[in-house]
């Protein structure tokens, strides 16, 4: 778990002791257009998207998983759209069940099995909830902010805003690891005691959950960087709680205040270089458009499958 928990420092990673090869996957990924990830190649362009050359590969910006040797690294084993490496972790990521199975109020309350999870975090409005959606394929398994209360299994699931409660909501994953949705941070209008509020409720989740695998944190690519954003990421980078930057909305590329969501992934990276002593993974995603889904999913079942291999 520790050594999990390390991930954004310098470490070497042991030999896997489970391997399945990475390249069985190849095939099952959709593939991107490399100038613009957003949009994926159509079929009759992609015989010839291969022949184009290849972009050269800056292996000092990638997430390298456990199992896998820097050097080794080639162009064809980075998720498009993102700088994650698949490594002989990765494993069937498919979901197939989705259950939502309980909502807590204080950390001590959630589910006390030993599954590992994942937790998932962000600005109010960042996409949160239709990702989730996206991801177990349900429409309104989690809630979107337009809906802020409303019943799932005659248990009240509540998307936190200031004075409402702050749940953590764990939804069940094929009956074997949890996607947990937690209240989402910075509304615009929240009075500074809602948001210590909601620092140290889910402050106290993090450093105290033993199955936490990764969080996700989600930042919206058609903006600017926010300091609230950044915040939260020096925070979980100065704690040591491995972390994914999940870029949202990065359909969104007219319109809008921000400028082009790879302008703003770029400028959120510099940011936040200073850091990390090795690059976190990120990945961009779309609810909209299913960009970066089942890459996500992937990236997941190399964590788990780490994680379930190497649990202390
Ligand atoms: P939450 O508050 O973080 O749970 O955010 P929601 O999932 O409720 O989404 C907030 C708003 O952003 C809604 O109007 C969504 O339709 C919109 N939205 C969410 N994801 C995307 C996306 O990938 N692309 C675009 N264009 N809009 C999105």
């Amino acid at each position: 778990m520790l050594l999990w928990r390390s991930l954004t420092s310098s470490i070497s990673w042991p030999r896997p002791s489970l391997l399945t090869a990475a390249s069985v996957f190849r095939g099952r990924i959709p593939l991107y257009n490399r100038v613009n990830p957003c949009k994926p190649i159509a079929a009759g362009r992609r015989a010839a998207s291969f022949a184009a050359p290849r972009p050269e590969l800056v292996r000092e910006a990638l997430f390298v998983p456990p199992g896998v040797a820097k050097e080794n690294v080639t162009v064809g084993m980075v998720l498009p759209g993102s700088n994650i490496v698949v490594g002989p972790y990765a494993g069937d990521a498919r979901i197939k069940h989705a259950d939502f199975v309980k909502s807590s109020s204080r950390a001590k309350d959630c589910p006390k099995d030993d599954r590992p999870e994942f937790a998932i975090i962000g600005r109010s409005n960042v996409g949160k909830s239709s990702l989730i959606n996206a991801l177990v394929r349900q429409k309104d398994i989690a809630l979107t902010s337009k809906k802020p209360v409303c019943a799932v299994d005659d248990v009240l699931l509540c998307c936190w805003s200031a004075g409402k409660t702050q749940l953590i909501n764990h939804f069940l994953i094929n009956k074997s690891w949890y996607i947990v949705d937690l209240p989402g941070y910075g509304f615009a209008h929240a009075s500074e005691s809602a948001r210590m509020d909601w620092s140290s409720f889910t402050k106290g989740y993090f450093q105290n959950r033993d199955t936490l695998v990764a969080v996700l944190l989600l930042v919206d690519a058609s903006i600017p960087p926010q300091q609230i954003d950044l915040d939260c990421a020096n925070w979980l980078g100065r704690n040591n709680i491995g972390m994914t930057f999940v870029f949202t909305k990065c359909d969104k590329t007219k319109g809008g205040k921000g400028s082009r969501p790879a302008d703003n992934i770029k400028q959120f990276q510099e940011l936040i270089k200073t850091c990390y002593r090795e690059p976190p993974p990120w990945i961009m995603t779309s609810s909209v458009t299913g960009l970066g889904r089942d890459e996500l999913l992937l990236h997941m079942s190399q964590l788990r499958n780490f994680w379930d291999n190497n649990e202390e």
